[in-house]
């Protein structure tokens, strides 16, 4: 399911901008590893320090609850593939969340300052509750 992941899709490519305004420090498509072992995920925007890690999710293949659409052609397929995207979402999430990361999703069609603004209040509190 890495072939759906497009690299540099137009909406990361604006949150990256905007995180970038605000000064902020992150890699792009990096991978983390949940455990020793484990497969690496990939996720859009990662801050090491933090343990945030970003997906940028396009409203086809995550199914936005807005914008997200089955095709009526091959629907069967359709609606199959869709379902493990988004069961792979949540494994991730859950993987991600076990060892200790904050994952944060973006809909693709979410304004990309706003979104670079949560990031930021997010970043904020991670960094006050490791200095208290
Ligand atoms: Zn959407």
């Amino acid at each position: 399911m890495q072939g759906n992941r497009r690299r540099d899709t137009k909406p990361e490519k604006l949150l990256r901008s905007a995180l970038h305004e605000r000064g902020l420090r992150f890699r792009v498509d990096h991978p983390i590893r949940p455990q020793p072992g484990a497969r690496p995920i990939r996720a859009d925007v990662v801050f090491t320090r933090a343990r945030v890690a970003v997906f940028v999710d396009g409203c086809f293949w995550h199914s936005c609850p807005d914008h997200g659409t089955r095709p009526a052609r091959n629907s069967e397929y359709w609606t199959a593939k869709l379902e493990r995207n988004l069961a792979r979402d949540r494994r991730y999430d859950k993987l991600l969340a076990e060892a200790g990361w904050t994952v944060v999703r973006i809909w693709e069609h979410q304004d990309p300052l706003e979104a670079a603004g949560q990031i930021e209040d997010l970043l904020q509190e991670s960094t006050t509750s490791l200095a208290t």
